[in-house]
């Protein structure tokens, strides 16, 4: 019996090939090229104004906070609400910045919850970052409505949500700054890179400048195009090298073209998950938001004595994952404050596989399991409580 991993990327080969190849002929491997063609294949496809590519979601994710505080002002120690269900990326991005994350709980969706963010909200909060996990749009919107009403910023973690729309319309729009990942096992794989979109056309302008040692390419164009003195660019401020190459880029465009076509196929995954898990005991699964067109990254599932159902579908060569323990259990932040929905989802959560390579027999296969694997675990909870 194969086994049945939890994500395995699909690359169009050939043609990522022709992509690497034409610039490997024309000797453009780094910016510009291809990275400037992705930018506005992803400004076409999500319809949104600015797109800057990057080497990764986390330096998004960094950028978007420094930015953010320079502009408005914000101090050491102001406060960022965020989420303790996430990858370690969100909250350290808040931390280079010497801001102060506050943890917040979730949803039903396991994302943000409107009504805890409000209960976070203090005199030093700034912004607010959501993380639309596993593609889901949770509540977005209300998070939207308490950003404009309490004026605060919105950031918005995309790594799951290329090819979310919700009614409709591309996600990224309702947010201060949106970053997506493209990372392998993402929905748009590329090896490693990603996209900051500012809603504000002078944030997009200035991250250029940050994503390339704070050389202002402007001047460089300017004094390139003079013909001679390359090498009297201006360099404005300290900045990282964070900006994306053509290989990726390359690699993006092509996998851009599949993405609708793929997601669809991971919402066809999730279809048949939700109809042989459905009333199913002891089997909870993570609904998606009313009106939300879920780019699926994830399916998730609640389950009790979730370490054992994940050891016991291991010898049965299948391996889901967890999508994430709550932050607040590591070390670094054992400070927050207990956000119990999220802590008890923790505990709970497992994400089956989601990739394009499994075919409804392989999802079959993964529910029989679970539902054996979970009632056998009923059974024993039972026969010890007799016991
Ligand atoms: C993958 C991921 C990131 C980081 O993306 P990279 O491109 O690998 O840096 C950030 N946030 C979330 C929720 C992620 O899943």
């Amino acid at each position: 019996m194969d086994a049945i991993q939890l994500f395995v990327p699909t690359f169009r080969i050939e043609e990522c090939l022709a992509e690497v190849r034409e610039c490997l002929e024309k000797g453009w491997t780094g910016i510009g090229f291809k990275t400037v063609a992705f930018e506005t294949a992803w400004k076409e496809y999500t319809g949104l104004p600015h797109a800057h590519f990057l080497n990764s979601a986390t330096a998004g994710l960094h950028l978007a906070m420094r930015l953010l505080k320079q502009r408005h002002e914000w101090a050491d120690g102001d406060e960022v609400i965020t989420t303790p269900l996430t990858f370690v990326s969100t909250n350290h991005a808040i931390l280079y910045e010497n801001l102060n994350p506050v943890f917040a709980d979730v949803d039903e969706y396991l994302c943000l919850d409107p009504d805890s963010i409000r209960e976070r909200i203090t005199d030093r909060t700034r912004a607010i970052v959501f993380v639309g996990l596993g593609g889901n749009t949770g509540r977005l919107q209300a998070v939207a409505q308490i950003a404009r009403e309490f004026g605060l910023k919105l950031i918005l973690d995309a790594a799951h949500m290329t090819g979310t729309r919700f009614h409709g319309r591309h996600v990224g729009h309702e947010s201060d700054v949106a970053v997506f990942s493209f990372q392998a096992v993402k929905n748009l794989p590329t090896a490693d890179s990603g996209m900051i979109c500012f809603a504000d056309p002078e944030l997009d302008a200035e991250v250029r400048k940050w994503t390339w040692l704070g050389i202002n390419k402007d001047t460089f164009t300017r004094t390139a195009s003079r013909g001679a003195y390359k090498w009297y660019y201006d360099v404005e401020h300290v900045g990282f090298k964070y900006h994306g190459n053509s290989l990726m880029a390359g690699i993006g465009l092509v996998s851009l073209k599949y993405v609708d076509h793929d997601n669809a196929y991971r919402r066809q995954i999730a279809s048949w998950y939700e109809s042989q898990l459905a009333n199913q005991p002891g089997i909870e699964i993570v609904p998606v938001a009313p009106g939300c067109e879920c780019s699926r990254h994830l399916f998730q599932v609640l389950v009790s004595d979730r370490d054992e159902v994940m050891a016991s579908l291991n010898t049965m060569l299948i391996y889901p994952g967890v999508h994430y323990r709550d932050n607040t259990l590591f070390r670094m932040f054992r400070a927050a404050r207990l956000c119990p929905t999220a802590r008890e989802a923790s505990g709970r959560l497992m994400s089956l596989p989601m990739h394009l390579r499994l075919g409804y027999h392989d999802i079959q296969r993964v529910c029989h399991s679970l539902i054996e694997v979970v009632k056998q675990m009923s059974l024993f909870r039972r026969g010890n409580q007799v016991a």
